[in-house]
């Protein structure tokens, strides 16, 4: 372990990343504070789902370093298994197992990962399930769910591991319209509760009302960062104005 700065707890410098020749992040710097909420927008393939997934070493820097919770990801000799527990993730599709119960989804990596009895792991469970408002869904199977309840689900999941950071990538972009506010109310919800959140998406209302800082992506480079009333309210950049006169 090696100490981070301040009080960051995901600190990213010089972080570049390509595949092949297509070079994807050109020289990333981020820090997010314990408690903070950064939310992430740009245009589509401006390199935000690799930088996620570069911060929980799904995809591994070319150069650059990443630490995460005091764990330098980027270090061969980091214990990755123990630094990736610090991380928890959320994409746009719910990867829940479909074979096993809503319970057993939100107790499996407890058990296995963790090492948790059985008892431990399901009250915890069943602590997130409740959170997430979905308690009365602990023995139902996934595809008897809507698509916004398997989503919080997988956010109940993903908190049941207790993690340090909770990443979302584009949590509400499969979601039926009508299905979003309660995805996005149970995000709102975890900011209030002061989890620290990195979140690429396109809802900029939430970006706006939930957000402490948002990064604007283009290019693979971070073209403006700041709070959302300066970087959604006035953009200085140009390329920010015409990202979001297209989205707003
Ligand atoms: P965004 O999430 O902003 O839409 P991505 O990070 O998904 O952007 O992708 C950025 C660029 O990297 C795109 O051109 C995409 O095609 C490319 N890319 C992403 N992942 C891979 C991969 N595993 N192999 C090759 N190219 C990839
Ligand atoms: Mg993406």
């Amino acid at each position: 372990m090696s100490a981070g700065t301040d009080d960051a707890i995901v600190e990213i410098s010089g972080l570049h990343k390509a595949f092949g020749k297509l070079e994807v992040l050109k020289g990333i710097d981020v820090r997010v504070r314990r408690g903070e909420v950064v939310c992430i927008i740009g245009p589509s393939g401006s390199g935000k789902s690799t930088l996620l997934r570069c911060v929980n070493l799904l995809e591994e820097p070319n150069s650059g370093t990443v630490l995460v919770n005091g764990y330098e990801l980027t270090d061969p000799d980091v214990d990755i298994d123990r630094a990736r527990r610090s991380i928890g993730m959320v994409f746009q599709g719910f990867n829940l197992f479909g074979h096993l119960s809503v319970l057993d989804n939100l107790t499996v990596a407890q058990r296995k990962v963790l090492g948790r009895d059985a008892a431990e792991s399901e009250r915890i469970a069943r602590e997130n399930l409740e959170k997430v408002g979905l308690a009365e869904k602990a023995k139902s199977m996934p595809d008897q769910l809507s698509g916004g309840q398997q989503q919080r689900v997988a956010i109940a999941r993903a908190l049941s591991m207790q993690p340090a950071v909770m990443l979302f990538d584009e949590p509400t972009s499969a979601l039926d319209p009508e299905l979003v506010g309660d995805v996005l109310g149970v995000m709102r919800q975890l900011a209030d509760e002061g989890m620290t959140m990195l979140v690429v998406t396109h809802e900029m209302q939430f970006a706006r009302e939930v957000a402490d800082t948002v990064l604007f992506m283009d290019g693979g480079v971070v073209v403006e960062a700041g709070p959302p009333s300066k970087v959604i309210g006035e953009p200085s950049e140009e390329r920010t104005k015409t990202f979001l006169s297209r989205v707003l």
